[in-house]
């Protein structure tokens, strides 16, 4: 016997529901979660195989997930398991909306992580597209330099 009948995952939806906060637009994963920031959570059955806890989700309230198919996150937030903010698409889709949104995050920055504006005479754009802040990289130059001369 294998698939939903096997023991284990008759206990999955209430370890699932226990770990989600519902409370917010994004249903927050409360459990464990990967390095990657994706939540996590035991399928059940002896070799203790971990799963998605989105795409658990999915299963859950919407249905399987076609073959090949990834959970995209529409709301970049990645311990979100609302099945609203997900959607199944193809890999290369989910790659190319990554890449979109870790440019759309950087081009939201308007000040850099000292507070200093990314505008006018202090933003540096670097050849690969990103941005630097000209007061930090002048700061981090002087103290490499003073470090220099005390070393000297
Ligand atoms: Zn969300
Ligand atoms: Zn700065």
């Amino acid at each position: 016997m294998k698939g939903t009948s096997a023991p284990g995952n008759a206990t999955l939806p209430a370890r699932f529901w226990a770990k989600v906060d519902a409370s917010g637009d994004c249903w927050e994963w409360s459990g464990a979660k990967s390095s990657a920031g994706y939540g996590v959570i035991g399928l059940g059955g002896k070799n203790g195989a971990l799963g998605h806890a989105h795409r658990v989700g999915w299963e859950l309230l919407v249905g399987p997930i076609p073959e090949g198919r990834e959970i995209d996150h529409l709301c970049f937030n990645r311990a979100c398991v609302n099945p609203d903010h997900l959607e199944p698409v193809a890999p290369a889709v989910n790659k190319r909306r990554q890449r979109w949104g870790a440019a759309r995050q950087l081009a939201a920055r308007t000040h850099c992580p000292q507070g200093h504006p990314y505008a006018g005479d202090n933003l540096v754009l670097r050849k690969r597209g990103g941005r630097t802040c000209r007061a930090c990289r002048n700061t981090s130059t002087r103290a490499a330099k003073l470090k220099r001369q005390q070393a000297a």
